[in-house]
């Protein structure tokens, strides 16, 4: 997809069209500002990610002005969750809102055709190589057609996601960190499970690894879980054959269809997922979404938190284009903007994904949440505001 009208001279260029850098381009283009975009992949295309629509995800929809067309794709919706320990014990709760959940092709898709219907300039599929500096601006260096191509803009938002080529080029702060945390996602087919409510959401844990369960479609289910590994010897899908064995509540979800599937499966996964600090902005990029910071994926609040970024940032900057304000008041703004926001919310989802990780102090924290059963609807609070 590319626009007709092209120019080589943006206000603001972003690079990643996730949801955080669909979302800015809808806010800046509706504030017309002249926006480009830059995707690297073909859409629709499949990312990593239990698929799981937190209620701030559907707020942000209103605010952006396109909920009834999301609606109009008719997401699957989800009221209540359940965690189901490998001891067998349960927790179910009610949710205190509505959420949705829906495969991250479409979603993915449906906002990047929004920010393009409301005239950004999508550069797609087409990778940024390169980004210089010189003085007030900047270049980009893109692959187009399989030539290279360049552009210039004022300002950057980075929100290329939570592992990038180019952060290594930016000599971002976390670069050389490993973390042993792995993420992977199947979809399966509900004929391959014995039964399954489409209105709840499940979280199956044992011993290093947790796995999310909800309906994302009439006929698929998404399974998607995060492990903690020394070692990445056997593969993914032998981990999803593991979890069965350490929960049996795990392995009674799936009919024998299921097994004789698994090995075609497509799978999404990635290692060394880095949830730890990361710079807002760097050599006067500002960076969005995961690329700015990553939060667990137990809290389902990813997506919900890329387009409250995308708001936060968008709205700093057309502000501050407008009043000529200096650069290093933009991020100044934006750095206590982020964490007024967000900062409470990444420690808490952390925390709970260290216990949820480790099986003393889960069993322990399952027993006393089956003694005080209001302080599941507490947690799923704090790992959202
Ligand atoms: C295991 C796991 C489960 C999760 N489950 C959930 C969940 O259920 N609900 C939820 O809300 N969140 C979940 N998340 C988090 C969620 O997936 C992310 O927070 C969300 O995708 C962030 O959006 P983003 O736009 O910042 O980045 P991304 O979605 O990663 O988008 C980045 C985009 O940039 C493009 N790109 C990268 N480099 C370039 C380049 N050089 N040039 C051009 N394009 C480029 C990529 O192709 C991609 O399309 C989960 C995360 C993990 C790891």
């Amino acid at each position: 997809m590319l626009n007709e009208k092209r120019k080589n001279n943006f206000d603001i260029a972003i690079i990643g069209g996730g949801p955080a850098g669909s979302s800015a381009a809808i806010h800046l283009s509706q504030s017309g500002m002249n926006v480009c975009l830059f995707e690297k992949k073909v859409f629709p295309r499949e990312v990593l990610c239990g698929e799981f629509l937190s209620p701030e995800v559907f707020e942000e929809l209103v605010k952006l002005g396109i909920d009834k067309e999301f609606l109009a794709l008719h997401p699957n919706k989800i009221n209540s969750f359940r965690f189901i320990n490998d001891d067998a014990a349960e927790l179910p709760v009610k949710f205190p809102f509505n959420a949705f959940s829906m495969k991250r092709s479409v979603f993915d898709n449906f906002l990047l055709s929004e920010a393009a219907r409301r005239g950004a300039s999508i550069y797609q599929p087409s990778e940024v190589k390169g980004i210089t500096r010189r003085g007030n601006s900047f270049k980009l260096k893109f692959i187009n057609a399989g030539s290279t191509e360049e552009i210039s803009a004022d300002f950057l938002i980075a929100a290329y996601g939570k592992q990038n080529i180019l952060d290594k080029a930016l000599g971002r702060n976390f670069v050389n960190a490993r973390s042993r945390l792995n993420g992977v996602k199947f979809h399966i087919n509900k004929k391959c499970l014995s039964s399954f409510d489409d209105d709840e959401i499940r979280i199956y844990a044992a011993d290093e690894i947790y796995c999310g369960v909800n309906a994302v479609s009439d006929n698929d289910v998404t399974i998607c879980f995060l492990e903690d590994r020394a070692e990445y010897t056997s593969s993914y899908r032998q981990h999803l054959a593991e979890l069965m064995r350490r929960n049996k509540k795990f392995a009674d979800l799936f009919n024998k269809e299921f097994f004789s599937m698994l090995n075609d499966l497509p799978v999404y996964g990635t290692g060394n997922i880095f949830f730890g600090k990361r710079e807002l902005f760097k050599n006067g990029i500002f960076f969005v979404g995961d690329a700015a910071g990553v939060i667990a994926p137990l809290a389902g609040d990813g997506i919900g938190m890329a387009l409250q970024a995308a708001r936060l940032l968008t709205k700093i900057l057309i502000h501050g284009i407008q009043n000529k304000t200096d650069r290093h008041e933009l991020e100044g703004q934006y750095q206590s903007a982020w964490d007024k926001q967000f900062k409470k919310r990444l420690f808490s989802a952390g925390m709970v994904q260290k216990i949820i990780l480790r099986n003393n102090l889960r069993r322990t924290g399952v027993a006393l949440l089956r003694l005080f059963p209001w302080l599941l609807s507490e947690i799923v609070q704090r790992t959202r505001s």
